[in-house]
């Protein structure tokens, strides 16, 4: 499409084509796993495409839906080639096991989603494969950390439970220097507010159950490459044998539609509620990249384009039997994991049980707080009643 046009406008068209469907707006969701071809010549030659990419081929090598999907994400984020997936951890996965072998060794931020820790720590090590931490803001330093056997670096920026963020484009230069392939973890930002493959990421990784869907009915991930992980990371998703829903899918292009309005929203909320959080006299600290107090405040300024409503508070130093009796009592926040849906959620978050790298040490206890759609006053009044279930702050 018109690369000129706004990514809002190019939004409301990408993966659809009204005229070969009948004149309808959205494209159909094609349901199946057989799909009939019109000779066995045609079969053969579909069967010699090592990516699957041509349709139609079988059921779980993509529909057109998926195909639609995948085109619409490249084109958000300067992508070769997309993979969808049956949830966010399988595209991480999936875009894990196309790059390692036994005896390789990886980077792996601190900072990471714990399943994808436990994944690496765990299954990759059982395979052979060392997994290294590495602290979120090791900057140039990490350098320090390669190894002639070191295969990949997995970032997540900033990191969905404490926040910080990577300098994107240091870490990717150094790695393509010495031939080590980068992977991000982009769901937190969506690309609408961050496009890591313009920073020289080349694997960029989505939930797309979050923001992308929107309204927490949908379990998808997608993977979106450059040209030259492309075809390791489709080879790895056909050999997985992943197949993402016809309805998720769907539904994840559907979202597409609305998903930089959402976002505006999302973070014009976020950030008011920060403000609000910061003079509660319960809470020690807010913790966002978009504040200007964030340690990584100019990093998020120089690569992010907005601010989603994922972050994260810490307050004062009260037992978490009372903050439980706070977060329990709140009638619009609901106690849920995911996020990225229209409804607001808060979790009590424990980064220090598991952070290595370095070890997570915060003044009070730390809360995981989700801004969705509800009418600002109405969250604010809601936390206001549940900020009085806390004793007197200590001081
Ligand atoms: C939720 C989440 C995932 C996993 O997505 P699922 O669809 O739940 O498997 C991965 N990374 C981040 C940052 C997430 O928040």
């Amino acid at each position: 499409m018109n690369e000129k046009l706004c990514l809002a406008t190019r939004l409301t068209h990408v993966g659809s084509d009204p005229h070969k469907q009948f004149g309808y707006v959205n494209p159909p969701v094609y349901r199946g796993s057989t799909v009939l071809y019109e000779n066995v010549e045609t079969m053969e030659a579909l069967g010699r495409d090592p990516l699957r990419k041509m349709l139609p081929a079988y059921g779980r090598f993509g529909t057109p839906t998926c195909r639609a999907l995948e085109e619409a994400m490249c084109e958000m984020e300067g992508g070769h080639g997309a993979i969808c997936t049956n949830s966010g951890l399988s595209a991480i996965t999936t875009a894990l096991l196309a790059f390692v072998k036994a005896g390789d060794h990886i980077l792996v931020s601190d900072s990471a989603y714990f399943p994808t820790r436990m994944f690496c720590a765990q299954s990759l090590s059982a395979l052979g494969v060392e997994t290294e931490f590495f602290d979120p803001r090791i900057g140039s330093k990490i350098a320090l950390q390669f190894r002639p056997n070191t295969r990949l670096i997995f970032m997540e920026s900033p990191g969905s439970l404490t926040f910080e963020l990577h300098d994107t484009p240091t870490l990717c230069n150094l790695a393509r220097e010495h031939g080590i392939v980068t992977l991000i973890d982009n769901t937190w930002a969506t690309p609408v507010f961050f496009r890591p493959l313009d920073l020289g990421v080349d694997v960029s990784i989505h939930a797309a159950t979050k923001y992308i869907a929107g309204h927490a009915d949908s379990m998808l991930g997608i993977v979106v490459c450059n040209e030259s992980t492309y075809p390791a990371v489709r080879t790895s998703a056909i050999r997985l044998g992943q197949s993402a829903g016809a309805d998720d899918i769907y539904f994840a292009l559907r979202g597409l539609r609305t998903l930089t309005t959402r976002l505006r929203q999302h973070e014009r909320q976020a950030l008011e509620l920060c403000d609000w959080l910061m003079q509660q006299p319960q809470v020690e600290e807010v913790v966002h990249p978009a504040l200007p107090n964030h340690p990584d405040h100019a990093i998020w300024r120089r690569d992010f384009r907005g601010a989603s409503s994922l972050f994260g508070v810490i307050l004062k130093s009260f037992d978490r039997k009372d903050v439980n009796r706070m977060v329990n009592s709140l009638k619009l926040f609901g106690i849920g994991h995911s996020w990225g849906g229209y409804e607001s959620l808060i979790i009590p978050t424990h980064p220090e049980e598991f952070r290595q790298c370095p070890p997570w040490q915060s003044a009070g206890p730390m809360l995981r707080i989700y801004v969705g759609l509800e009418d600002l006053d109405d969250l604010k009044a809601d936390l206001t009643q549940g900020l009085t279930m806390l004793p007197s702050p200590p001081e």
